[in-house]
């Protein structure tokens, strides 16, 4: 099939004028052709930077490199493309060099919470697993820059091994999420041994890979790729929208491959000023989504990774698209909103308040509309008293015994089992007192 529309053809023949126009859907070529200077973008789009931003963006790109696949860059509306939400998430802003102080190169600790290379283990029961430090696109809005550009490369089979062989030792790992880069920039066969070990680990209940590739290089989810996947169930599989043009007629039919292939796809998108900060925006990126039978997953506050400070929203912003989406559009189209915590406290759900007031049997909610309802308790309530042994209890599921830890966080204060009574901050100056310090 040869591209799709007259803006297609055209820029495929301004990078490549010796190349048949059926290459534009073959992602490779794509890829191969990928924009990565300024003076390209321009002569391919037909369009002039401002002569005074020029040297500004060089230092950009030489700092955070672009790359910005010919897809991609032809969905830019280039009549008036610097408030364009493709061209923001692709093309470099000079506001890129300036640092916060409240930014840091890797906000999520995700180094700090890395037992080998390439994973980091921060959940009790699954695992991020870098696979690849490569994209196709460079957004711009990268929680990873720091890595971007770092050389391109397919990590060593000794490294991915090690990352394996983690998981292997580790049987409370069930869930792992490949992640990168993203790992559909590896070959297929490349990938399909990745799955295949991950497959033969018994413990190991579900896959997930997190990737761009239908929003940014749709050409990427070929029959052979989804062919592979396929053997690989249950694989699940998450991918970026932010904005409803995202939703094409080539990142449809990626996703229609993956989803008639039994895979079930959740979408990741970031908050981001000037791209999709919008409650109306939102919604329609919410609803074209499961029309598409993508099951919106989360929406990222923006991380507070160095040079992203211009993308920043506050969060009262994030809570107002919440309180516009909850009860007023379909809840499997509601993703949960959440700060991803710095330092690695992982993700946090943010939304807005619908518990107003409480009493000895009624709880008090108010709705979306704004109406405000008393919810009547049961007075005789008795909760099963749980001392973990599933044995003896009368519900019936009889877990063994061995597969839970110990008990974490608020969870641990509200068990019957656990005699925790408080989480203590460690380093205040009374504890210090009493330990003699
Ligand atoms: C996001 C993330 C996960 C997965 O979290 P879910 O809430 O299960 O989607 C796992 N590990 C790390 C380090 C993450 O950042």
């Amino acid at each position: 099939m040869h591209a799709s529309s007259k803006k297609q053809r055209e820029i495929a023949s301004r990078i490549d004028s010796d190349v048949a126009i059926s290459k534009w859907k073959d992602w490779k070529w794509q890829i191969a052709h990928s924009i990565k200077d300024i003076d390209t973008f321009e002569e391919v789009l037909e369009i002039t930077c401002p002569a005074e931003k020029r040297k500004g963006l060089e230092e950009t790109i030489s700092t955070f490199p672009m790359s910005i696949t010919p897809y991609y860059l032809s969905l830019i509306n280039v009549d008036d493309y610097e408030n364009d939400p493709i061209f923001m998430q692709a093309f470099p802003s000079v506001n890129e060099l300036h640092v916060e102080r409240c930014d840091m190169e890797d906000p999520l600790a995700e180094e700090s919470d890395s037992p080998v290379t390439g994973i980091t283990h921060r959940y009790p029961d699954r695992v991020l697993f870098l696979v690849s430090n490569t994209c196709s696109m460079y957004c711009r809005h990268c929680t990873r820059k720091r890595k971007v550009g770092d050389v391109d490369y397919i990590p060593e089979r000794e490294t991915i091994q090690n990352g394996l062989d983690y998981i292997r030792e580790h049987p409370e790992i069930r869930d792992v999420l490949l992640s990168g880069g993203d790992p559909l920039m590896l070959p297929d066969e490349y990938l399909d041994w990745i799955l295949t070990e991950l497959r033969a680990i018994p413990h190991v209940e579900v896959i997930r890979i997190g990737t761009r590739m239908p929003v940014v290089l749709p050409y990427r989810i070929t029959d052979e790729l989804v062919a592979m996947l396929k053997k690989h169930h249950p694989l699940w599989v998450n991918t970026q929208f932010n904005h409803p043009k995202e939703i094409t007629a080539s990142s449809t039919e990626a996703i229609r491959k993956l989803a008639d292939a039994g895979i079930p796809l959740g979408n990741q998108s970031v908050l981001l000023a000037n791209v999709n900060d919008c409650p109306r925006i939102m919604k329609r990126l919410v609803q074209k989504l499961v029309m598409i039978r993508v099951r919106p997953y989360y929406l990222y506050q923006c991380d507070l990774s160095e040079g992203l400070s211009h993308f920043r929203t506050s969060v009262r912003k994030g809570i107002e698209i919440m309180e516009n989406l909850i009860g007023h559009t379909s809840g499997f189209a509601v993703p949960t909103y959440v700060i991803d915590a710095p330092r690695g406290g992982g993700k946090i759900p943010i939304m807005p308040t619908y518990v107003i007031s409480w009493s000895s049997n009624k709880v008090i909610l108010r709705n979306y509309e704004g109406v405000i309802t008393a919810y009547t308790e049961p007075d005789d309530y008795k909760p099963i008293y749980c001392d973990r042994n599933c044995e003896t209890c009368a519900l019936q599921l009889k877990l063994d015994s061995a597969d839970e830890s110990k008990a974490v966080g608020i969870a641990a204060l509200l068990s019957d089992y656990d005699s925790t009574i408080s989480l203590v901050p460690q380093d205040t100056e009374r504890l210090d007192r009493r330990n003699g310090e």
